[in-house]
């Protein structure tokens, strides 16, 4: 990894100033080249209580506590254009951090745009309550601000992760500090300088860069912080619902998959096949809804796996910008290790590697962290590459024979995420799908999305739903009020 001094260090965005820390910064790295792309500044605890106070300061100003829906929502709207006049850079700055092919960073920058328009409407049509009411009084729910939230992402898709949390939450009308992935910690910056174009008031959206232990620790830790919205690793997620638990505030938690996909007898096994290999190659496999774990009833097993295995080894593995590149490197040297060691225990538990299971070879791969699509075969449902969340290009299949040792198998894991099923008999599909414990279900389709439904998981995948209408009401809490209609209670008329 070379090091160049010469390149420029990124500032932190605090209070709408930009903050260099030319003392303690770290490095980006183009996981597709090696070299490094520029280094960013590490936000220490004094940066931390320099964010949260300017935090604080913006969420609780009159002009933004109380700003009419409509007006919220039209600041929602021009950070969506601002987005969109920028989709080439901010689609560019994710490729260069995690190694996605062009087409995905460009896709899932046009979706932050899109979710930050669905939060426009929602901000603006989103009514309260007039709750039954028991008696001459008007009872009434009403939704409050939170005040401070952190927004913590991970690498795997920054853009959109860093949309989901910080438009609901600045509709929800809270300021907001966002912590995005030290591997990825450049969308979110460009984010920030798009809401202050926009408008956006100074302080309601602040951008820290560092890593977990230091930036993200004193974030989470911080008294002024009222609530946290974290996507990431399961481990990440339990450490910081332990310090949420103890300041007692609350907590969403978008964690980790190990996704069942089945395919039924009766599938249509060419639509199938496709889903399968997008939901899992597509993104090197770094993705939480994965289909990591590939059920095949017996009777089309063979012809599936030997269809698959074919694709997987047909797959395009290239340069993210490269044109008709499908997969590009893991978004890093460490992970592509951590992918190595998991193969590697895959081959010592009996896993036989039917594609890939290697670097890929050749000159164009030697400087970038590349790894194969691979699929492996042999295991069964309770060996670790079976378990554990991968977060690469690894599908293990499994063949199963009768629905309920599938759905018994499907829900022998400890995430909750996804799933998917793929079968011609509609009554097959509505039952396994309701005997599922994940928080996704498609039926006869793979990782179709919408910012409209809410998505979020079971078990250890997670706690708490984003997206949707209800996105909005993750960031704020419920005041019940009560008003007298008594005329007793009244002052008299000549008071
Ligand atoms: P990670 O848990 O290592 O890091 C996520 C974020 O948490 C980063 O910003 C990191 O700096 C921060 N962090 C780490 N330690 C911290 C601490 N002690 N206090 C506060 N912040 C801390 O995860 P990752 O490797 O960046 O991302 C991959 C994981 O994210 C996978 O498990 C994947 O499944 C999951 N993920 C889940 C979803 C979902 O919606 N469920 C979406 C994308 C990714």
């Amino acid at each position: 990894m070379q090091q160049q001094s010469s390149l420029v260090t990124k500032a932190l965005l605090i209070g709408g100033e930009h903050v260099i820390n030319h003392n303690q910064k770290f490095e980006s790295v183009n996981p597709a080249t090696g070299e490094v792309n520029y280094f960013l500044s590490l936000a220490t605890a004094s940066h931390v209580q320099a964010a949260v106070a300017s935090a604080k300061a913006a969420a609780n100003d009159p002009a933004w506590r109380f700003m009419l829906p409509h007006l919220r929502a039209r600041l929602l709207s021009r950070i969506a254009d601002g987005i969109s006049a920028r989709i080439e850079d901010l689609a560019r700055l994710q490729m260069i951090e995690n190694g996605k092919v062009w087409s995905e960073c460009k896709a899932q920058a046009a979706s932050a745009a899109a979710i930050f328009r669905y939060y426009a409407s929602v901000c603006e049509t989103l009514g309260a309550e007039i709750t039954p009411s028991r008696g001459d009084y008007l009872s009434m729910t009403s939704y409050e601000p939170y005040g401070v939230v952190a927004a913590i992402t991970p690498w795997n898709s920054p853009l959109t992760m860093e949309a989901q949390k910080v438009a609901p939450a600045l509709a929800a009308g809270n300021a907001v500090i966002l912590k995005p992935s030290e591997i990825t910690p450049s969308t979110a910056l460009l984010l920030g300088e798009i809401a202050l174009e926009a408008g956006l008031p100074p302080g309601l959206l602040n951008v820290i860069t560092g890593d977990g232990a230091t930036t993200g620790s004193a974030l989470v830790s911080h008294p002024d912080v009222r609530m946290v919205s974290f996507t990431g690793g399961t481990a990440t997620g339990k450490h910081i619902a332990r310090i949420a638990a103890e300041r007692l505030i609350p907590v969403a938690l978008e964690l980790g998959g190990k996704s069942p996909h089945i395919i039924f007898d009766d599938a249509n096994v060419d639509a199938a096949l496709k889903s399968v290999v997008d939901g899992i190659f597509e993104g090197s496999g770094q993705s939480c809804i994965a289909g990591s774990r590939l059920f095949i009833q017996r009777g089309v097993y063979d012809q599936v796996v030997e269809a698959l295995v074919t694709r997987a080894q047909t797959i395009k593995v290239d340069a993210p910008e490269a044109s008709g590149a499908e997969m590009g490197p893991v978004a890093g040297f460490r992970h592509r290790s951590h992918v190595e060691r998991l193969v590697a225990v895959a081959r010592e538990e009996g896993g036989q590697i039917l594609a890939g299971g290697a670097r890929p070879s050749g000159a164009q791969y030697e400087r970038g962290s590349y790894y194969l699509p691979t699929v492996i075969a042999g295991l069964n449902n309770r060996s670790t590459a079976v378990q554990q969340e991968i977060f690469g290009p690894v599908l293990c299949v499994l063949p199963f024979d009768d629905e309920r040792d599938l759905v018994a198998q499907a829900n022998d894991s400890a995430f909750g995420l996804a799933s998917g099923i793929w079968t011609a008999n509609y009554q097959r599909a509505w039952r396994v799908a309701q005997a599922l414990e994940t928080g996704l279900v498609w039926i006869n389709t793979y990782k179709q999305l919408s910012i409209s439904t809410p998505f979020g998981g079971f078990k250890e995948s997670g706690i708490g739903r984003e997206k949707g209408v209800t996105g909005v009401r993750l960031y704020q809490q419920s005041k019940g009020i009560y008003w007298s209609m008594d005329p007793a209670n009244f002052p008299a008329p000549n008071q």
